[in-house]
């Protein structure tokens, strides 16, 4: 009994203590004040790294619990996402501190791609971007988006069982489409407004489809087949050691299907026994299954040791962002 209560405040003690460590590092560390409340206020950052360590330890409690890690990934994803964009607007209408580096980028994920391709540069959002890939593989798109949390928040609902027709047509021709065309305009010499106007539509287009059919089909259409970033999570994601299986013990029952947004658990994925390619390892289906079939998987790790050390991974990286992470 008493070691079962330890067991419970392992991960959130080990939350805190890790953001808490890494935030301290950036604080003492990197000239620029990197953290928010610093800006504002000299020695604001030490009780910024406190309130973000603590949110970060409280998330992790909640997530720990299987039943309850759906609710609080997304209560904790839009509080990002809302966080972000609270964080943009102050930056345009009232002062540019709200902005980390001062400039204005495009907060269109597709963004991550054409922009240091268009400028034939790297760029810190893409160096941040694959680091979270290395650590986390997909978590990038469960929980470190800003722009997905919106289309998670729109996909409400039991979803159909029936897949996305024609997906990976879709999200190939998309990646490609983006990629050449982002190419053409570099060729082309096309200004950075008329690039700027492009990426802009792009993001209004998304936008569109979240609010027709995502919301429609409670599935996150966007993520899953729209955004061009999230077929590369969906393929750079297998450089990581991270898995999500299906056991021998799953009957067929079909439970999960309909709490899956990212339409990766359909007839062919758990007769194949494992998740289709969109999994983002989110673990939303997890508390679907009675027979306890879906599990994490890590090198040769109890399936509760490869959840806690995804989540502990996954909230820490989350929790960090959301210290540093604006425009
Ligand atoms: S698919 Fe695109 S919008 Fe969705 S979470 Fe991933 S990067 Fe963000
Ligand atoms: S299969 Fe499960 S873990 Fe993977 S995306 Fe779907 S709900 Fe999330
Ligand atoms: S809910 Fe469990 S038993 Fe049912 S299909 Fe899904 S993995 Fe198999």
């Amino acid at each position: 009994m008493i070691f079962s209560k330890i067991r419970t405040y392992l991960l959130p003690t080990g939350v805190f203590l890790f953001v808490a460590f890494i935030l301290t590092m950036i604080q003492l560390k990197v000239e620029f004040p990197m953290l928010f409340f610093e800006r504002f206020l000299s020695g604001g950052g030490w009780i910024e790294i406190f309130l973000v360590a603590s949110f970060g330890a409280f998330v992790a409690n909640k997530m720990q619990d299987i039943k309850q890690s759906a609710k609080w990934r997304t209560i904790s994803w839009a509080v990002f996402s809302a966080w972000f964009f609270i964080q943009l607007m102050l930056g345009i209408l009232a002062d540019e501190r709200f902005l980390l580096t001062g400039k204005l980028h495009l907060p269109v994920p597709a963004m991550l791609i054409s922009g240091p391709l268009y400028r034939g540069e790297k760029s810190v959002m893409t160096l941040l971007f694959l680091s979270t890939i290395i650590l986390t593989g997909p978590a990038w798109c469960s929980q470190l988006c800003y722009f997905g949390a919106v289309d998670n928040l729109m996909a409400k609902g039991k979803t159909s069982r029936k897949s996305i027709k024609n997906k990976f047509l879709y999200k190939h021709t998309l990646l490609a489409g983006v990629i050449v065309v982002t190419l053409v305009f570099r060729l082309l010499n096309v200004s950075p407004l008329w690039a700027t106007i492009g990426g802009g539509i792009f993001g209004i287009v998304g936008i569109v489809l979240i609010t027709i059919f995502t919301t429609k089909q409670k599935r996150m259409v966007h993520c899953t087949v729209y955004c061009p970033i999230g077929t590369v999570v969906n393929y750079l994601k297998y450089i990581n050691p991270f898995r999500m299986v299906i056991s021998m013990s799953c009957d067929m029952c079909m439970a999960c299907t309909s709490r899956c947004k990212y339409d990766a658990l359909n007839l062919a994925d758990i007769q194949k026994k494992k998740p289709g390619i969109t999994c983002t390892l989110c673990g939303d289906c997890l508390s679907a299954c009675n027979r306890n079939a879906l599990h994490y998987k890590i090198f040769g790790m109890k399936p509760d040791n490869a959840r806690k050390l995804w989540l502990f991974l996954t909230i820490s990286i989350y929790s960090v962002f959301l210290a540093m992470g604006r425009i």
